[in-house]
């Protein structure tokens, strides 16, 4: 199953970046092609018959199987950066994190009014980011699709917290 491959591959790094926290590091996956090919696949699969028009991925990991998700659906990728980062204009959000805020940005061309965006991350723990990345994408016209996540941790409650912008959420190993 691709939950117990992912789980077997990912490693815990213990007080990154700072005292306390138990940081998922993903990288171990990168190094296997075929894992990799496996969660693009184990997306698609799950988003069945989904209309997904666009493929948005938060930076930075989650460019690294959103775009070759984007590129399966034969669909576009949008980049969702963080401040400063996106050279044409942008439009952005400020958000609330546990300490202080963070901005993240969206050229103002990367989708069309009412078209259908999927957001994907690397990985779900409280939902703020995705959270703030639904808000910009509404505030430009977009339409939540879902989102996808390769990792979730359930003990922060993430799915509750994004579930009422929508309840298709994929997450592959929680
Ligand atoms: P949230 O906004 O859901 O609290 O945090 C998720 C965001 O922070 C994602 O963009 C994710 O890449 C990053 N993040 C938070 N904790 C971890 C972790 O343990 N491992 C990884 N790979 N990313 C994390």
């Amino acid at each position: 199953m691709i939950d117990q491959q992912i789980k077997a591959v990912i490693r815990d790094i213990r007080d990154f970046p700072k005292p306390g926290i138990i940081f998922k590091d993903i990288t171990p996956i990168l190094k296997e092609p075929p894992l990799c090919n496996d969660i693009v696949d184990a997306f698609i699969e799950q988003l069945g018959d989904t209309r997904v028009d666009v493929v948005a991925g938060v930076e930075s990991r989650g460019f690294l199987f959103g775009l070759t998700l984007a590129n399966k659906l034969s669909v576009p990728f949008v980049p969702v950066r963080k401040a400063g980062k996106l050279p044409y204009t942008i439009k952005q959000k400020v958000y609330e994190l546990e300490y202080g805020t963070a901005t993240i940005e969206v050229h103002t061309d990367a989708f069309e009014p009412g078209q259908r965006i999927l957001i994907h991350d690397d990985l779900l723990a409280t939902g703020g980011t995705v959270c703030a990345a639904s808000d910009l994408i509404q505030e430009m016209g977009g339409i939540i699709a879902g989102f996808s996540f390769v990792v979730g941790l359930n003990f922060l409650n993430g799915k509750e917290r994004i579930t009422p912008i929508s309840d298709n959420i994929i997450v592959l190993a929680e």
